[in-house]
């Protein structure tokens, strides 16, 4: 079978790639570079996050994918699949209040602060409590992708995309990011998130923190070589600007939670765009019964959770692709519920 994916981000790469190894033609349709949210974003696998908070109907298709990072990040390789976990943690009383309804929410014990700190030292003394959740891990966007473009070399085509019916494919992927908008007039939004790198002796960290800071929200991940991304910021805008105000948020909640930080050397200040959707939820399906959109399946709009999510949607989407059935895990992701198809 002959398959377009249009769209070289985390979400389109990992598609081509399982339908390469299960046996489809597929070429991948990409302007190249690193435009894409994979490119910022800081790979923390957070089933039980704010989204499984706000959207219930998302955690099965999360946890699913959480299920799936072990042995896929073995598939691939080198990535920098971390499973030390994720510590919560919390700097003031409101600060507590306001992450005790999410560790409740996850069924998670409270730890106190000297409690927090045995399990992390270099957190300030200020924080007062936290929790910790084994499941949430933590890998390498920038080096997922690397992989999977190997894999996909010779079958990525530099082209940006502007209209589907000049694609010559049987089937054809849309995972454009906040690109597919444009592509199908599905409503996807970009949702902008600056991003910090910050760079030192390794060590100093070795779980992702998840932190609130004087109701200021961060979270740290601390890479094997000394690295650190913290991020990040929540804006609804589409412009690429790094602003003084991101950028001050973030330190100061970083500085606030681990002082350590303060020496370590700030390597990178990038902005990137969520692909969001009305319910924050990806879109994930045929287009609908038009003549075109016959051979249109969607994959985007993953808004928080597209690392998190790869795993699951490759696996799924290309089921759909080979097969023409959708898993009943799709039905309530389908480009339909938003009166589209
Ligand atoms: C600040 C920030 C932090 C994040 N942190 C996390 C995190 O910790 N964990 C997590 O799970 N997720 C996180 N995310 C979300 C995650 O990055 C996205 O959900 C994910 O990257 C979506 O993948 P995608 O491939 O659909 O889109 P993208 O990664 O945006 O890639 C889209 C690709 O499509 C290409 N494209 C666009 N238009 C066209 C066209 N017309 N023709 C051809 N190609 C086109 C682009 O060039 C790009 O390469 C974060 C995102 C941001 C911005």
């Amino acid at each position: 079978m002959r398959v377009a994916v249009v769209g070289g981000g985390i979400i389109g790469l990992a598609i081509g790639r399982e339908l390469l190894l299960r046996g489809a033609d597929v070429t991948v349709f990409d302007p190249g570079g690193d435009d894409g949210a994979w490119h910022v974003a800081a790979g923390m696998l957070a089933p039980g996050g704010e989204s499984a908070f706000e959207f219930p109907f998302l955690e099965p298709l999360l946890e699913a994918s959480n299920a799936l990072w072990p042995s896929y990040a073995a598939s691939l390789g080198d990535v920098g699949y971390d499973d030390a976990g994720t510590l919560s943690v919390a700097l003031t009383a409101d600060d507590v209040a306001s992450a005790s309804r999410e560790w409740k929410h996850q069924k998670l014990s409270t730890l106190t602060g000297s409690q927090v700190r045995e399990l992390e030292p270099a957190l300030s003394p200020r924080v007062r409590a936290g929790a910790f959740s084994p499941t949430e891990r933590q890998v390498d966007p920038r080096k997922v992708v690397s992989v999977l473009r190997t894999v996909l070399k010779g079958r990525i085509v530099a082209r940006q995309v502007t209209d589907l019916s000049e694609i010559d494919a049987e089937i054809v992927v849309v995972a454009a990011g906040v690109g597919t908008a444009s592509l199908t007039g599905l409503p996807i939004r970009p949702v902008k998130g600056q991003v910090l790198r910050l760079h030192g002796e390794p060590g100093l960290l070795r779980h992702v923190i998840d932190g609130e800071a004087d109701g200021r929200h961060v979270y740290l991940v601390p890479r094997a070589n000394g690295e650190v991304v913290v991020g990040a910021t929540m804006e609804e805008r589409s412009d690429h600007f790094t602003t003084a105000g991101g950028v001050h948020d973030l330190l100061r909640a970083a500085l606030d939670l681990v002082p350590g930080l303060s020496e370590h050397e700030l390597t990178e200040i990038t902005a990137g765009h969520r692909p969001g959707t009305p319910d924050n939820a990806p879109i994930l399906g045929r287009l609908g019964l038009g003549r075109l959109d016959e051979r249109t399946v969607v994959a985007a709009g993953h808004h928080r959770n597209g690392v998190l999510l790869t795993p699951i949607t490759a696996r799924l989407i290309a089921d759909l692709v080979l097969t023409g059935t959708a898993d009943p895990l799709l039905d309530a992701f389908t480009p339909g519920r938003f009166g589209c198809a």
